[in-house]
């Protein structure tokens, strides 16, 4: 049954802190999340990659981060935004356009960090051993739907029924016994498959199914820069996209009823962090900014990607050539193809 009170308790000082969202479940481990990377792995996704860099199982078991678990304290934080006024000022350049899309995703680390740390120490100030744990301590998601908070669609993302999936999971294990929710369950879907159809790289292999290697958010962030050369066909169908990809979650009927929550201007809401810049929409120019070397491999190598996949990058040649000297391997290789496939299109055109 669990101690209701001190939930009760709990999920308004959560609430003080700023967490819409908040649910408890069971710190049993996650069985589905080991059956999801044992399907992976037999069907050969992970082959001959670094993967155990990525995949850490012993994170589907609470108690692995504390011993004497017995709960997980799941919050989110919702984060569709329609801002009115953007004072920002200019994005200043590719760097900075570029740096925007990680700092408005990373803002909630740094803005909503102590969340997760605040309920932690809030519960051991009651005399409870806690642990503030993020997405590498335990999967969050599986745990949200575990707490019915949340619903899989066939994405294979965390819906809510108030704010869709744009939500920023916290999770904190404790050894106390407080009130766990059920998974609800409930078929979000329904005849519904557009994510899965909409999906660029065919990552949503199978409804409810990811296989992140081949995903563009995965494969493009900064994370993930070992898992080695991608092959052609998925170069090209990474496009235009220099990092991130929200294409399963845009076309979501669920998503389009999400009321963004307003805010007049960046600065009035700062704590939320920037606007999402449209990165599918970076201009050539400022492409080529990324290739001169002031930033790092990891952007060099996709924008020396989605300048091979635009067409009428003639003139992005000479800085592509350049780059078949960087001391990174696959900025070389990366580059190598986008002159391959500019030069193949140039003489089909001519
Ligand atoms: S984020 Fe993009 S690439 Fe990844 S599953 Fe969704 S649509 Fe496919
Ligand atoms: S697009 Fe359709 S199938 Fe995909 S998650 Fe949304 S409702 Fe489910």
């Amino acid at each position: 049954m669990g101690n209701t009170s001190l939930t009760s308790e709990i999920r308004e000082y959560a609430r003080s802190c700023g967490a819409d969202i908040f649910g408890v479940t069971s710190a049993e481990p996650f069985g589905n999340y080991l059956d999801t990377v044992a399907e992976l792995e037999r069907i050969g996704k992970f082959e001959g990659l670094p993967i155990s860099n990525h995949i850490n199982t012993s994170r589907a078991d609470a108690r692995n981060v504390l011993r004497s678990a017995r709960s997980i304290i799941v919050v989110g934080v919702p984060y569709k935004l329609s801002v009115l006024r953007d004072d920002s000022g200019e994005h200043g350049g590719p760097h900075v356009f570029f740096g925007r899309y990680w700092l408005y995703a990373r803002n909630a680390r740094r803005v909503f960090g102590d969340l997760d740390q605040s309920i932690a120490g809030y519960m051991q100030k009651q005399g409870f051993e806690a642990r503030a744990a993020g997405n590498r301590g335990i999967p969050l998601k599986p745990a949200a739907v575990r707490a019915g908070l949340a619903n899989y669609g066939k994405n294979a993302i965390a819906y809510t029924k108030e704010f869709g999936s744009w939500i920023w999971w916290f999770g904190v294990i404790t050894e106390a016994d407080l009130e766990h929710s059920d998974a609800s369950g409930e078929d979000i879907c329904g005849k519904c498959d557009r994510c899965v159809k909409a999906c660029p790289t065919g990552a949503l292999y199978e409804a409810y199914k990811l296989d992140a290697l081949r995903c563009r958010t995965y494969l493009t962030h900064p994370s993930m820069q070992d898992v080695g050369e991608i092959e052609d066909s998925l170069k090209e169908r990474i496009g235009s996209c220099l990092c991130g990809c929200e294409i399963c979650q845009d076309v979501c009927p669920l998503n389009r009823e999400v009321k963004p929550i307003e805010v007049s201007a960046i600065s009035d809401f700062s704590h939320y962090g920037v606007p999402l810049p449209d990165l599918e929409k970076l201009p050539l120019p400022d492409l080529l900014e990324l290739l001169k070397g002031e930033c790092s491999h990891y952007f060099q190598r996709y924008a020396a990607i989605c300048i091979g996949n635009l067409k009428g990058a003639d003139n992005a040649l000479p800085l592509l050539t350049t780059m078949l000297n960087s001391e990174d391997e696959l900025v070389r290789k990366y580059a190598g193809w986008a002159i391959d496939r500019i030069k193949r299109r140039k003489a089909h055109i001519d």
